[in-house]
């Protein structure tokens, strides 16, 4: 057993997938880790987080609005329960937590990071949203705060697990894997007419819903080499995705000698999630081990933009730069609830994120205040096609 106090953390999304699983490694570890707030959205869950771990805090991470009162009752007597996604960011910057978990879906963890980066905290970052968003502002921040950002993202684990030890000078490519998702053996003249419930059965990941659906058309992986860029500081021109259906190479570094690194494990978020906790530790995890003999035949290839065409928005907003990569995000978020919803086919996903980035205007700056105009301007655009659409 360790000697060292427990490493105190903070959940923000503590409700959703990436939130639960890090409890999972929480309660693998308990000696090595310990919770001092949660937020989510999920109340009843959160009730029962706050009775199993005993945090000194929690949020319920939804709109105050009439219920409030309701709302804080069932929780442990010595708990503080905050209610309103506005004290994310105060979670975030407490001075008392070693690591912060940002594990919130779509645009609700930026305000968050931004207060944890001006705070100096140590970040484990699950929210894509927050850098393919405000990319350039985030590590702006973050380097001016003297704060640390690791990433809680398979791939982004990978490279960073590849790069570790290397000097950047030396660095050819980031090849980033992508499974292909759901969808990948559907023909895509048959893409229209796809279910939400089909698009949601991932073969290789559990995930939130979200996620899931941007892995069937490809975005989640355009967000990714978005999210790379910023958080290895490196051009577009040298990242590169690859299809690698068996989700085992969770990506590649190229070195300019020719050399390349990988890095294998089984499918299973809670790698990357221990990981983002020990670093630059390792601690073990008995249930993901696997024989080498015992792996599937791996197999890469060339993804195809014409199938997946939301891959090629998202590489061409992030190439364009500005408030492009936020107008991107915050009309996925809108067209892929649209989606859930039954309200559009899966095809129009693609279709509604290109009409909101033809349709934008970019202000140049990517100032935290032109990101949250983009993104909200997105939504709405997207909402107007979309009833366009139905009409
Ligand atoms: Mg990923």
């Amino acid at each position: 057993m360790t000697e060292h106090p427990p490493t105190v953390v903070a959940i923000l999304g503590s409700t959703g997938s990436i939130g639960r699983q890090t409890l999972e490694i929480v309660d693998r570890h308990p000696q090595r880790l310990r919770v001092h707030a949660l937020a989510g959205r999920q109340v009843e869950l959160l009730r029962q987080q706050a009775a199993h771990y005993r945090p000194r805090v929690v949020c319920v991470a939804t709109p105050a609005a009439g219920a409030a009162h309701d709302i804080t009752e069932g929780f442990p007597p010595d708990v503080e329960v905050l209610v309103g996604p506005e004290h994310l960011a105060s979670l975030a910057a407490d001075r008392t937590v070693d690591r912060v978990v940002v594990a919130t879906v779509g645009a609700a963890g930026l305000a968050a990071t931004l207060a944890a980066a001006d705070a100096g905290r140590t970040i484990l970052l699950a929210n894509k949203e927050v850098l393919v968003a405000a990319g350039e502002v985030v590590t702006a921040r973050v380097r001016a705060g003297g704060a640390r950002l690791y990433p809680i993202d398979s791939e982004h684990s990978a490279l960073w697990q590849c790069l570790a030890g290397e000097r950047p000078q030396d660095v050819a490519k980031l090849i980033l894997t992508a499974s292909g998702g759901a969808l990948r053996h559907r023909p895509a003249a048959e893409l229209a007419k796809v279910t939400p419930q089909e698009a949601l059965a991932h073969p290789t990941w559990q995930m939130g819903r979200k996620v899931t659906v941007d892995s069937a058309t490809l975005m989640n992986k355009g967000m990714e080499v978005i999210e790379a860029r910023w958080l290895f500081d490196i051009g577009y021109q040298r990242i590169e995705v690859v299809m690698h259906p068996q989700s085992i190479v969770h990506s590649l570094v190229e070195f300019c000698d020719g050399s390349l690194k990988a890095q294998l494990g089984l499918p299973d978020m809670r790698l990357p999630i221990q990981l983002a906790l020990s670093y630059p530790g390792r601690w073990p995890a008995p249930a993901l081990h696997q024989s080498v003999a015992d792996l599937p035949d791996l197999s890469f290839g060339q993804p195809d933009l014409s199938r997946y065409p939301c891959l090629d928005l998202a590489l061409q907003a992030g190439r364009l730069g500005g408030t492009y990569p936020a107008t991107l995000a915050g009309a996925d978020e809108q067209a892929v609830e649209l989606f859930l919803s039954g309200a559009v086919p899966f095809t129009a996903i693609a279709e509604l994120v290109q009409g909101a980035l033809d349709a934008h205007a970019d202000t140049g700056a990517p100032t935290l205040e032109a990101i949250e105009e983009a993104d909200a301007l997105a939504r709405r655009r997207v909402m107007s096609l979309a009833s366009a659409l139905s009409r």
